[in-house]
């Protein structure tokens, strides 16, 4: 293993760091449900729902859809009442 000096790695580390996280900011910019201006997410909105959640029936977290705090909130617990519903499925096979 060749050694690397602390000043190189340090540059190594910030590029890698760096990087992705102009990305990741860059992707997320506005939650869509506020630039939709949705007040209130309804359960029974299947198509809406079903754009969601990902092919096995689960609630991506935040930092991957890029949903608000509120909306995220609200949008989960419509999925929760959906599956409830039958509408929704908990996990699909
Ligand atoms: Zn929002």
């Amino acid at each position: 293993m060749a050694k690397v000096p602390l000043s190189e790695q340090m540059e190594i580390q910030g590029v890698r760091i760096g990087v992705p996280r102009r990305a990741f900011l860059k992707s997320r910019r506005f939650c869509r449900f506020c630039r939709e201006r949705v007040e209130f997410i309804d359960y029974k909105d299947l198509e809406l729902l079903a754009q969601w959640v990902t092919e096995r029936g689960r609630i991506p977290p935040r930092r991957i859809n890029g949903n608000c705090a509120r909306h995220q909130r609200q949008l989960a617990t419509a999925i929760k009442r959906a599956r409830i519903m039958g509408i929704l499925p908990f996990v699909v096979q």
